[in-house]
């Protein structure tokens, strides 16, 4: 029995939002609207994501000995996320400096800060939170040598997700930790390295699977997902898990996968969007979350996409994230 059933490695940051008429050229300042500050970080999110959906999840984070540190604990801890591996200290915390104008356009300025100093020996001080799931999650607002860190101190058998946003281009051994490697197409393309990655998304999903990693979901924001996996592997899950979910429904074997590559396109749920910030740290958590109880990986993209999808009903990004109620009854 593990202590959780996701452990996420990532970033905590606050988000400093104001509403301007129209965003500042340079040199220029302009007034704007009260000050709102939000938690935010890929790796906050995901965490407070799986949460919200009912999972146990720790998260293994940095952030400043400063009242945003301790915000960012606060809010962590009142969405049931273990805080006991976030370090606090070393440099101010992370923060995100966003403008928003009427249209929604935005500029941002993020500042890393103690982000960027979460270490691997951070990762080392946190191994047993790392042993203690599944599986364990983690995108790229950390410093890359931490999440290598992190995956050389997994147990045997635990899987890896990640999404690597913002994207850089990956070590073969970090690629080849990957079950699965998710991406939405921008991301898709930084880590093919500019290589031909094919017309379709089913082609760039099979040309990343080339690439070394297990597994890979490539995000189509409204449009779904598709999963490219070895054949074989896709009914590995655990059935009575995949029957539990009842959400592979709808999700189909593509017909033009070479011999040896299940490829499968999972449809996005119709929605009215409002706001799609932070629906893809949404989907991630979720799918790690679905993977770590046995699900296939078709069956949980199909749980991740329902996720995805009620995220991008509500504003903002934590506070967009829906319970399994509310997953159920979409
Ligand atoms: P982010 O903007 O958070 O970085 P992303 O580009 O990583 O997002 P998306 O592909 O936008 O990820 O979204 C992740 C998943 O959420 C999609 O694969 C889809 O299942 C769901 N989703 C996103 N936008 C919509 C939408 N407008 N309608 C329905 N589902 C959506």
């Amino acid at each position: 029995m593990f202590d959780y059933d996701l452990v996420v490695v990532g970033s905590a940051n606050a988000d400093l939002v104001i509403g301007v008429e129209r965003r500042p050229a340079a040199g220029e300042t302009v007034l704007g609207s009260d000050l709102a500050v939000h938690p935010g970080g890929k790796g906050a999110n995901q965490a407070v994501a799986a949460a919200r959906l009912g999972a146990r999840t720790a998260l293994v984070a940095r952030v400043g000995d400063d009242p945003h540190g301790r915000l960012l604990l606060d809010s962590l801890s009142s969405s049931g996320v273990d805080t006991a591996a976030v370090a606090a200290g070393g440099a101010p915390t992370g923060v995100a400096l966003i403008t928003v104008d009427p249209s929604g356009d935005n500029s941002i300025v993020v500042s890393p800060g103690a982000n960027g100093r979460l270490a691997p020996e951070d990762a080392r001080a946190a191994e047993r939170v790392l042993r203690s799931a599944p599986v364990v999650s983690a995108q790229l607002e950390i410093p890359l040598e931490t999440v290598t860190e992190a995956v050389r101190l997994l147990a045997p058998g635990t899987r890896f997700v990640l999404n690597p946003s913002p994207p850089r281009e990956l070590s073969a051994e970090l690629l080849a930790a990957c079950d699965p490697l998710i991406v939405n197409e921008h991301e898709a393309r930084v880590i093919a390295g500019g290589g031909p990655l094919g017309d379709s998304p089913e082609e760039w999903a099979r040309a990343l699977l080339a690439l070394g990693p297990r597994s890979v979901v490539v995000t189509l924001g409204a449009e779904g997902a598709v999963t490219a996996e070895a054949a074989g592997r896709a009914g590995s899950g655990d059935p009575s898990a995949a029957g539990r979910a009842g959400s592979a429904e709808g999700a189909e074997a593509a017909e033009s996968a070479p011999p040896g590559v299940e490829v499968t396109r999972v449809p996005s749920v119709r929605v009215d969007a409002v706001d799609t910030t932070g629906a893809g740290d949404a989907f991630t958590a979720a799918l790690a979350w679905r993977l770590g109880l046995g699900e296939s990986l078709p069956a949980a993209a199909a749980y991740a996409a329902r996720v995805g999808a009620a995220a991008v009903t509500r504003e903002g990004a934590q506070a967009s994230y829906p319970t399994a109620e509310e997953v159920a009854a979409l």
